[in-house]
């Protein structure tokens, strides 16, 4: 269950939320002060904070901007009623949402879940983003973009530029049938004056390169359109 730290220095308050909280099911760690807000934060990975803005020490806004610095735990302000400044700098300081005092508890718990899963959400966003960019799988077929160099099953594979611009161009858009046409553009550039059916050259050397020596079937042929390569099915 998610681990927040409750940031609040009306002690009845903390308490407070802090029952609710257990109550969820959520584990619950407290701070009534700004440096000690900062110090846990920065040292454990909550899944949120509930930051109080008027604290001791070190207040909310300072606080968020320290840790928003070093980590994108989500924060939830508590604000005053009224106090409008602090609630647009909380959101330009990286607060994703606040709360104003008092508040009910169930609204509070629903903006908590809220937050909770739009974070869950993009985190795993952001590792999909971070996969390698710059290789392409199929299988146990690994094209490098960056090394240039292309294996199966860790065996490399000798290829000639535009060997290797051909595979590249059909694992980066499998499950599309490109024509020989568009093939030709972008291996062999606009400019060429060649007939398309280089392409099925290109494509009958990785066949022997590729499908003979590892009794794969990589590139299909869609008679009287093109080249394709279906994703894989393990
Ligand atoms: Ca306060």
């Amino acid at each position: 269950m998610a681990h927040i730290l409750v940031v609040e220095d009306e002690e009845k308050l903390a308490r407070f939320v802090e029952l609710e909280l257990l109550h969820e099911g959520y584990e619950v760690s407290k701070a009534n002060n700004g440096r000690d807000a900062l110090d846990m934060a920065l040292e454990r990975d909550f899944d949120l904070v509930l930051l109080d803005i008027i604290l001791p020490g070190l207040n909310g806004l300072e606080v968020l901007r320290r840790l928003q610095k070093e980590k994108s735990t989500p924060v939830i302000l508590l604000t005053a009623r009224d106090a409008v400044m602090d609630k647009v700098s909380g959101l330009d300081a990286g607060a994703v949402d606040y709360i104003t005092k008092p508040f009910a508890i169930e609204e509070l718990l629903a903006r908590i879940r809220v937050a909770l899963k739009l974070h869950q959400v993009s985190e795993e966003k952001k590792e999909e983003e971070s996969a390698d960019p710059g290789v392409l799988e199929w299988g146990k077929l690994r094209l490098d973009m960056r090394r240039h160099n292309v294996f199966y099953d860790g065996q490399e594979i000798m290829l000639t530029n535009r060997e290797f611009t051909m595979l590249q161009i059909l694992l980066e858009n499998q499950d599309i049938v490109l024509s020989r046409d568009t093939l030709l553009d972008r291996v062999c550039g606009y400019s060429y004056a060649g007939e398309t059916n280089v392409i099925d050259v290109y494509v009958r050397y990785l066949r022997t390169k590729i499908d003979e020596v590892f009794g794969i079937k990589l590139i299909t042929t869609v008679r009287g359109v093109g080249y394709v390569i279906r994703s894989f099915q393990g």
